[in-house]
């Protein structure tokens, strides 16, 4: 597919810059403009949003979200020989484009957050971004100062953050998102998309924030769900022994008999509060 945008094809920008894919740095970049496009419209609208961006690498999805009439994009990128392919970027779109050369996981996205909607969307370093994904639940306001989150992960990531109970890949970070998004897997994406291609099937994540979570302290909300996953296949009583077992779960009003596996967000939630 021909760049709509007037601007060189992936390829060229990544042979003329240098840029071969670092694995340290969890570089698998997707050329396919079909694709960069799909990512960014699962956003929605954006033309009266700012996007934080992570890990814009030689900028197909930049310039996706750009296309798509974002007000402004804001894009972390740690990379530093990425950074005169996206001043092109920048120079096409004049002020609409502001990149900060770091660590996404040292930025403190909340305080940089301008007035209005924000938006997250990201293919995101398979190294941190569950990291990332945790900073972005877990701000110290709520609801958050982002609209919604759009974010490429390893498909069983992807599958462990919209998991709720009886499902194998429910845990920790699903009991997470449960209780603070709504999230919904949107669609995958094979591993020959990428360049190079990687060895596992991504999958976009698009989460929405619960604006009223049920009231519940995130410490203890850890400390329950630590234990209980810990320990996934035994009963509760046992799981939990170390902080409070039998008798938390009975002033919750949960059978002690019960699995980890088994245990709704609002559950889970119930015996936090009962720490
Ligand atoms: N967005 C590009 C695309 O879709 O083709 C590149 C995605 S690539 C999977 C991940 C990008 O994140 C790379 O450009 C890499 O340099 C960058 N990156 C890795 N770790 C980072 C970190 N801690 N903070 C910011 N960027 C990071």
């Amino acid at each position: 597919m021909a760049a709509l945008d007037g601007l060189p094809p992936l390829r060229e920008i990544i042979q003329r810059h240098g840029l071969d894919a670092r694995k340290a740095l969890g570089q698998n970049f997707l050329l396919d403009l079909n694709l960069t496009q799909k990512v960014a419209r699962t956003a929605g609208a954006l033309d009266d949003a700012t996007v934080f961006e992570v890990g814009p690498g030689p900028g197909g999805l930049t310039r996706a979200i750009l296309a798509l009439g974002a007000k402004k994009v804001i894009a972390v990128e740690r990379d530093a020989r990425c950074l005169p392919a996206l001043a092109e970027i920048a120079d096409h779109y004049p002020g609409r484009l502001d990149v900060i050369e770091g660590d996404a996981l040292k930025i403190d996205f909340e305080a940089i957050a301008p007035e209005g909607p924000v938006k997250i969307i990201a293919n995101l370093p398979y190294n941190v971004g569950t990291q990332l994904l945790v900073n972005w639940l877990l701000p110290k306001a709520w609801p958050p100062f982002w609209q919604s989150l759009t974010l490429m992960f390893q498909k069983e990531v992807g599958e462990r953050i919209v998991a709720s109970e009886d499902d194998d890949h429910y845990g920790r970070l699903g009991v997470l998102t449960g209780w603070r998004t709504h999230a919904r897997m949107a669609f995958d994406i094979p591993p020959q998309a990428f360049t190079p291609p990687p060895k596992v099937i991504s999958t976009v994540v698009h989460l929405t924030p619960n604006e009223n979570p049920i009231p519940c302290s995130v410490a203890n909300l850890e400390r329950v769900t630590q234990a209980a996953f810990g320990q996934r296949r035994k009963m509760l009583r046992q799981s939990l022994k170390p902080i409070g077992g039998e008798s938390l779960l009975v002033k919750a009003g949960i059978d002690p008999a019960r699995r980890a596996e088994t245990l709704s967000v609002e559950e889970f939630c119930r015996l936090a509060n009962s720490l």
